[in-house]
């Protein structure tokens, strides 16, 4: 389905064909996007087995997604018998490390669960009892503790074990709080029997390191290892790769320094740029062609991402002579641009373009949600896999929709139960009322009142929000928001909510514009109830879709989109604070430019995905708020 590597019948390249046949020692294939590097590990390992007669089940070859695993299995699934095929060792890091793990260490790993999210992590240990003796923890702001997680993640992946975490005195404060927090985890996760996706690739190392025996058998056993996307790899795994690759280091790294995007997982360009230092043995090939990009797109991206001074510098040729289409559009806002993307695909799709070559490529999912809604609308198949949590069930937003349905029906007491809190109404009051209500067959908005044991304030509150969900009744529903959030008070409540918990950095407050932008689309507030109800639905959908459609427009993250190529791709949002992201300008403003330059290979990544074109929207306005060109569009030639 994805389309990595399209034509597998054209002739490689005599510098490709070296590539396919240095089949001994360590070799170094860095090359930029497109040149067929992917394709190159294929014939490699297809070489390996047919022409060199190398048993699948010694070689070793790793993605870094499941996806790209699959795809180079099928692969030679088509070139060889299929036990054959199955037997290669093909996968993740995670994938193949957690196999080995499941296998000589059954009894620690397969009663263990394992943790996913950070929010999860924080969770277990709080219910550990662990932190009793440390009450500053407990305090802490939500938002800290998980980014304190994020860092833990980042130390465990360059193996620094909690003792040599970064000294307290040098660290930034999600580094200190990490640095306490770092023992307590590893604890509460040991004494309850979990573990997390860092702790397979730890794991994995230690028992290679410290189990000779475990260790001879799968360097007899492996000979020959190869790794795409190498400008990814992280220090744990890289130690864990050295030592199986030996002694032979029949190891081929292949990999572009220029799409290192994985950061804050601990990947470091570093690994791939220093590799012959590491192995002074090794060769080195470089391929200067790219396969994939019509010459127009091949010259943005390298216009753009030679404005990064910590580079290996690449010649790059387009093979194909024709130019391709690159096109910068500057729509109103964010709905707009999401009508232009959709009408542009449709219009595509009716010359005959298949849906599953169109990919909108977003940084954050703020931005992909506009697009999707109008593709649903247009009945567009679309692949979607959400990272992210839902934005329907955000507290925020739920409030907001249950004040609205409340205005439109005063006796919709599930609504009404919604948006308690924001009375401050407590769930005892709620159940006094309940019973009242339903004895005296009355609208509980109308017993509410009534309650003894009210406060002025209370009552005077539930006065005034009574007053406006009537007002709200005749007017558009934008309109109806404001007046929920201005007069209603709802703003100062989620304000003074996001304060109390630091939580999402006012995240609030863009699903609010998020909202108010779909409101102003929609004539009554019916309407946009209907059509809210319908996206929410539409959501659940699209996150438990299985199966997928067979063949729909591709929309996903930069980060996910690595590796895979499209006829037709779109970026939306390329204004400052959605690319370069305003994480990397914080950084920036605190002196680090290097946030700033994998920004910059991430809008990289994202254009060298196109074969034929790439259109960039450039709102401006977003969410309500003006907007200004991403830097980054000077860089590419404005
Ligand atoms: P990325 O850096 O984005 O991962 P890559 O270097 O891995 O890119 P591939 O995905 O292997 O590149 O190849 C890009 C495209 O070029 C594919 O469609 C592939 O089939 C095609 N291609 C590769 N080599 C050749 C060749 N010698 N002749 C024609 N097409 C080729
Ligand atoms: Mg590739």
């Amino acid at each position: 389905i994805q389309h990595l590597a399209e034509q597998q019948n054209e002739p490689l390249h005599p510098r490709q064909q070296q590539a396919v046949t240095t089949t001994d020692g360590p070799l170094l294939i860095l090359a930029g996007a497109g040149s067929g590097k992917t394709r190159v590990m294929t014939a490699r390992t297809a070489h390996l087995i047919r022409d060199k007669g190398v048993p699948p089940r010694q070689i070793m070859v790793v993605t870094f997604t499941t996806k790209a695993a699959d795809e180079i299995r099928q692969r030679l699934a088509r070139q060889l018998p299929r036990e054959q095929a199955r037997e290669l060792i093909a996968g993740t890091f995670h994938g193949i490390f957690y196999r080995m793990l499941l296998y000589h260490q059954p009894e620690r790993w397969d009663q263990r669960r394992l943790l996913k999210k950070d929010w999860q992590k924080w969770r277990l240990l709080r219910e550990s009892g662990l932190l009793a003796s440390h009450p500053e923890l407990l305090g802490q702001k939500e938002q800290d503790v998980l980014d304190a997680f994020g860092v833990i993640s980042r130390w465990k992946n360059e193996y620094l074990l909690p003792g040599q975490s970064v000294s307290q005195e040098a660290a930034n404060d999600a580094e200190r709080q990490a640095h306490e927090l770092y023992p307590l985890y590893e604890q509460a996760k040991r004494t309850l029997g979990w573990f997390d996706f860092d702790d397979m690739l730890i794991g994995c190392y230690e028992m290679l390191r410290d189990d000779a025996e475990i260790l001879r058998r799968y360097q007899e056993r492996i000979t020959h290892v190869m790794i795409d996307e190498f400008q990814d790899i992280n220090r744990i795994q890289y130690e864990t790769v050295k030592l199986l690759a030996a002694p032979q280091n029949n190891l081929c790294v292949i990999g572009d320094d220029d799409q290192s995007i994985y950061g804050f997982r601990g990947s470091d360009p570093q690994y791939i740029l220093g590799f012959t230092r590491d192995y002074p043995q090794a060769q080195t090939i470089t391929l200067e062609v790219n396969y994939r990009s019509r010459s127009a797109i091949v010259g943005l991206g390298y216009s753009l991402i030679g404005h990064n001074r910590a580079r290996w510098k690449k010649d790059c040729l387009s093979f194909h002579s024709e130019e391709g289409e690159t096109y910068l559009f500057e729509p109103d806002d964010e709905e707009e641009q999401a009508s232009r993307i959709v009408d542009e695909i449709s219009h595509r799709i009716e010359q005959g373009t298949p849906p599953g070559e169109c990919a909108i490529l977003y940084r954050t999912s703020e931005s992909a949600r506009p697009i999707l809604e109008r593709l649903s609308e247009a009945g567009i198949p679309f692949h979607y896999t959400q990272e992210e949590d839902s934005f329907y069930q955000r507290q925020a937003v739920r409030w907001t929709l249950g004040y609205l349905r409340l205005a439109q029906d005063p006796d919709d007491a599930e609504a009404l139960r919604e948006i308690l809190p924001t009375l401050y109404i407590s769930q005892e009051m709620w159940n006094a009322v309940r019973s009242q209500a339903i004895l005296e067959d009355l609208p509980i908005l109308h017993v509410l009142p009534r309650l003894p044991q009210w406060k002025v304030y209370q009552r005077k509150h539930l006065q005034t929000v009574t007053d406006i969900l009537a007002a709200c009744r005749e007017c558009p529903p934008a309109q109806a928001l404001e007046l929920i959030y201005e007069d209603g008070r709802l703003r100062d409540y989620l304000k003074k909510r996001a304060k109390d918990r630091d939580d999402g950095r006012e995240r609030w407050s863009d699903e609010l514009q998020q909202l108010l932008a779909a409101a102003r689309r929609h004539a009554t507030v019916a309407e946009f109830l209907h059509h809210v109800e319908r996206m929410a639905e539409q959501e659940k959908e699209w996150r438990h879709a299985r199966p997928l459609p067979k063949e729909g427009v591709h929309v996903l993250s930069i980060h996910r989109a690595k590796g895979l190529e499209f006829d037709h791709v779109f970026l939306p949002d390329l204004v400052e604070g959605a690319l370069p992201h305003e994480y990397a300008l914080d950084a920036v403003r605190k002196g680090e430019s290097s946030a700033l330059e994998e920004e910059r290979r991430l809008l990289y990544v994202a254009i060298t995905r196109a074969r034929h074109s790439v259109a960039v929207g450039i709102p401006r306005e977003r969410f309500g708020r003006k907007t200004r060109p991403s830097r980054f569009i000077a860089e590419m030639g404005g």
